[in-house]
């Protein structure tokens, strides 16, 4: 194909990665985006609420924060975009509290936090899971300086020589926080992952380096600002059912017809992206077919019994453990600051008759899915470059999956499958981004 010439790109969903893609696309191709729910963002998703004065409020439900150094073309985005100033510093505090056991601390708050129960201070279990942060702290960070873990290690058998409430209290649901996956989960995770980024966000040494950031009015502010932006066509309620790969070009297929592109970018999830498939290689089978997913119900309330009663606890992130079982709170008011005396919440894994959710303080919930990072996923990562690099390929595959999961990972994954597009369709030595 001659370079300069214009082609058709479909682009299938409507997330950070379909949005990256679909961005950098536009700039030489006629594109259309197609997305199956009736808004762009995928997990950029904030909602409208009243701010209990009548006034609409944004909060965010799923994704929230991020910060300039781990998310370097994310921000580039935004600057180009032009709603970098439309953002604010995130409070980054978290609270431990295990009723069961009558002990609770706040990390990240400041002297108040701690002070909440003062018996922690003579209280050994309190000193030996400081003095197990201390050590995990140093045996991590030498395990990732000399590659000693293997991906295929869970978390749960790194730590094996940890205590329990160590491990429970502490780093489960730390880490529940931060993937927004429930508890029961993250035992099973891959040490590599939750070690490499507790690292890189300097977790383990009890303080984070980066400034978090979020946004003043919601990720729909900068979801917005693409769309104003985006000179290519958008199509929402579009829901592809089927891709074919035709001589040349591929079609597809929606509930109510179908239209024929030069290329199509999947930037769903990569089951989804599969299943898409009417005529999936084995190569594609092996490699999309290797990530598995995880969904969470999340629900967004204003009912404080999901935290402690004492306010000094309220931190952003809040585990509470009752009748041994862990929870993860995101306190909103404190992550946002928003502005609004009510108070909100997101409670991960609730179901729709949760009895620590009064029905009338329960504004909706949420279905989210999460793709699992378990050895076969990893040893798939490797692959897909090589998927989307194939000569004469048709189709070309993007989403947070191909990296840690997180917003970052969806622009490197869609920006990466462009260039991809871009350089197998017109033979041109392109360097692919390399995921981080
Ligand atoms: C609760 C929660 C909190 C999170 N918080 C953060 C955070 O604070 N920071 C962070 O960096 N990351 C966070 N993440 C991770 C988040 O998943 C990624 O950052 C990123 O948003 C994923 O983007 P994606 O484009 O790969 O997938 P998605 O955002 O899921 O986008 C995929 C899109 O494809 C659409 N689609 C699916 N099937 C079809 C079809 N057949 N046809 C057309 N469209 C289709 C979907 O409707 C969706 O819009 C969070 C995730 C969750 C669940």
């Amino acid at each position: 194909m001659a370079p300069g010439t214009r082609l058709r790109v479909a682009v299938v969903g409507g997330g950070i990665s379909g949005m990256a893609a679909a961005r950098d696309l536009a700039r030489h191709h006629d594109v259309t985006l197609f997305e199956g729910g009736a808004r762009l963002g995928g997990h950029a998703h904030a909602v409208e609420v009243d701010d209990g004065a009548g006034r609409p409020l944004w909060v965010d439900t799923a994704f929230l924060i991020y910060n300039a150094r781990h998310y370097p073309r994310f921000c580039q985005m935004l600057g180009e975009l032009g709603v970098d100033a439309q953002t604010q510093r995130a409070d980054m505090s978290a609270s431990f509290v295990d009723d069961d056991v009558n002990m609770r601390f706040a990390l990240l708050r400041g002297a108040g936090g701690f002070a909440a129960q003062k018996r922690n201070f003579v209280r050994p279990a309190f000193y030996r899971m400081f003095a197990e942060l201390l050590l995990l702290r140093r045996r991590a960070r030498r395990d990732l300086q000399e590659r000693r873990i293997a991906p295929s290690t869970t978390i749960d058998e790194y730590l094996a020589g940890y205590s329990a409430p160590f491990r429970h209290q502490l780093v489960y649901p730390l880490a529940s926080a931060i993937w927004s996956l429930p508890g029961r989960h993250i035992a099973q995770y891959p040490a590599l992952a939750i070690l490499g980024f507790f690292e890189n966000h300097g977790l383990l040494g009890g303080h984070s380096g980066d400034a978090w950031r979020t946004f003043v009015g919601g990720s729909v502010v900068y979801v917005d600002a693409f769309r104003r932006a985006f000179p290519g066509a958008i199509r929402l309620d579009a829901p592809v059912r089927k891709v074919h790969r035709l001589g040349g070009a591929v079609q597809l297929s929606f509930g109510d017809g179908s239209a024929v592109f030069d290329r199509v970018v999947l930037a769903t999830h990569a089951d989804r992206s599969l299943a898409m498939l009417g005529d999936a290689s084995e190569q594609e089978r092996r490699v999309l077919g290797a990530f598995s997913y995880n969904q969470t119900r999340i629900a967004l309330h204003r009912d404080p019994r999901v935290v402690h009663r004492d306010r000094r606890l309220w931190a952003s992130w809040n585990a509470t453990t009752r009748g041994g079982r862990t929870r993860i709170a995101y306190y909103l008011n404190r992550v946002q600051s928003l502005p609004t005396p009510r108070d909100w919440f997101l409670t991960l894994d609730a179901d729709d008759d949760d009895p620590e959710i009064a029905p009338h303080l329960r504004e909706r919930t949420f279905s989210y899915r999460h793709p699992i990072f378990d050895a076969a996923a990893v040893s798939a990562q490797r692959d897909l470059p090589a998927l989307n690099a194939r000569p004469g390929a048709l189709t070309f595959f993007a989403g947070a999956y191909a990296g840690h999961g997180f917003h970052e990972d969806g622009v490197v994954a869609g920006q990466a499958a462009a260039a991809a597009l871009e350089r197998t369709a017109f033979a041109r030595p392109l360097e692919l981004p390399t995921l981080q």
